[in-house]
């Protein structure tokens, strides 16, 4: 009988995160201040505390993981590793397909393995309140989860658009205790000074960020915390691939090729970076981010500093970017429409240690749905790429009779996302490719640097 199912048991819980920077080839480009400068720890400490910082900025490769935090973890943790012999079938592919499932996480993704330490972090900092903001909410939910773990207050803008369409992402984080303001507010500056100009303002991702940094910034007992793209996050996440690892272990397999949906690249790297420290050893294994042709950052993007935000409030990073200003059409993987890329994901992709495709939005619904038929679970419309990657490589497996390993992230489960599901059975999404004018057209605005 093939094994279909590997566990581990509660004690299995990695010890360490794993921080990829100590085996890349060259240190990460720092950020920069508006006078093209490197940005300090005290610029950044406004908004972040001392104990995040500290991680953000290490070369160490082994950091240990609170015993408070491994405490938490064990919520959910460790994940399951699943073979998912019913779609190989489906397939017919010679390949074999194991997927790491974070659907079942209280949050039903994998951001509370980052939005656990953060909240303890600024615990030991002494810090009470932590700010944020949330586009669909899958952010917003877990902070607010985190939050109310380590006894913080949780204070998220939520980009108003998606407090009024996504009413139940609302409900789970005012459940847990946070409260969840439609962005842009009353409550900040920037936000009154947008509404004064613009009371039917919709709201935006990039105007929501500068609400909760504001806070942050404004008050001493407040911190700021993001769910993706920065070092520490990705840190956070690497709890996935070593996991992974030690489970495909237990099995006796080690993967040839690893794919996961890339947003800002937090659960990419989280699943990929644990084997990079094998393939720099020598290890021959392909490490592939997925990501939306209509938001094509590492594919299509250009190399550049530019700024995390769309109104230019953060540092610049050296990331693959469409531009701050580029507008992502309206698709229905929210996690998936960031303009930019982590730094590190980035730096790494350049220096072509990882790899990127970029696939089409309707052939990621349909692989979601084929996955969903074969094995049950079914993947929220970020981890469908993931999955139509996968796919496509089993079956390319099938015609070239190579029975290569195939591991993929399934980041999490699809059921606050029916909705996206209802429109692609009454056929009203398309698919879009983002045309080279606009591109071109937002790159023309990158900051000048140096
Ligand atoms: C947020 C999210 C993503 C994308 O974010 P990354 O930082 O790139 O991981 C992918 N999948 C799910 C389920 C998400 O919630």
């Amino acid at each position: 009988m093939t094994i279909t199912r590997i566990n581990l048991e509660e004690n299995e819980i990695p010890t360490h995160w794993y921080n990829v920077v100590a085996d890349m080839p060259n240190p990460p480009l720092p950020p920069l201040g508006p006078d093209g400068k490197p940005v300090g720890p005290e610029q950044m400490g406004v908004i972040f505390p001392d104990t995040v910082l500290e991680q953000e900025m290490s070369g160490e490769r082994w950091i240990a993981i609170p015993e408070e935090v491994r405490e938490a973890y064990r919520i959910w943790r460790p994940t399951p590793l699943i073979r998912a012999v019913r779609l190989e079938k489906a397939l017919g592919t010679p390949a074999k397909i194991y997927y790491k499932y974070e659907g079942v996480s209280p949050t039903g993704s994998h951001k509370p393995n980052s939005a656990i330490p953060q909240a303890y972090l600024n615990k030991i900092a002494g810090i009470k309140r932590l700010t944020t903001e949330t586009g669909a909410g899958q952010w917003g939910s877990s902070l607010a989860f985190a939050g109310q773990m380590f006894g913080i207050d949780v204070r998220i803008y939520m980009v108003k658009i998606s407090y009024q369409q996504k009413p139940f992402r609302r409900s789970m984080m005012q459940t847990w205790g946070a409260e969840v303001f439609a962005s842009p507010s009353q409550m900040t500056k920037t936000g009154r000074d947008i509404l004064a100009r613009d009371p039917e303002n919709q709201g935006s991702l990039g105007i929501a960020i500068s609400e909760a940094v504001e806070e942050a910034a404004s008050r001493a007992d407040t911190k700021y915390a993001l769910g993706s793209v920065l070092n520490h996050v990705l840190l956070h996440q690497t709890v996935i691939g070593l996991e992974a690892k030690k489970q495909l272990a237990k099995v006796g397999e080690y993967p040839d090729m690893i794919f996961a949906p890339c947003g800002g690249g937090s659960n990419f790297a989280g699943i990929a970076f644990p084997f990079l420290a094998d393939k720099a050893a020598g290890k021959q294994v392909r490490l592939v981010a997925v990501e939306p042709t209509s938001c094509p950052t590492l594919t299509r993007g250009v190399y550049a500093y530019d700024y995390g935000d769309a109104t230019g409030f953060t540092p610049l990073m050296k990331m693959y970017t469409l531009g701050h200003d580029f507008m992502p059409p309206g698709i229905h993987a929210g996690g998936l429409r960031y303009h930019g890329d982590s730094p590190l994901v980035s730096q790494l992709f350049h220096e072509k240690l990882i790899e990127a495709v970029a696939v089409p939005q309707l052939a990621t619904f349909e692989a979601g749905v084929a996955f969903s038929r074969a094995e049950g679970i079914i993947p929220a419309p970020e981890s469908c790429h993931a999955v139509r990657a996968c796919m496509d490589e089993a079956i390319r497996c099938k015609e070239t009779g190579e029975p290569k390993t195939l591991l993929f992230n399934l980041s999490g489960h699809g059921h606050f996302d029916m909705a996206s599901y209802d429109r692609y059975f009454a056929g009203e999404l398309e698919d879009f490719d983002y045309p080279s004018e606009a591109v071109e057209a937002s790159l023309a605005h990158l900051p000048k640097v140096g």
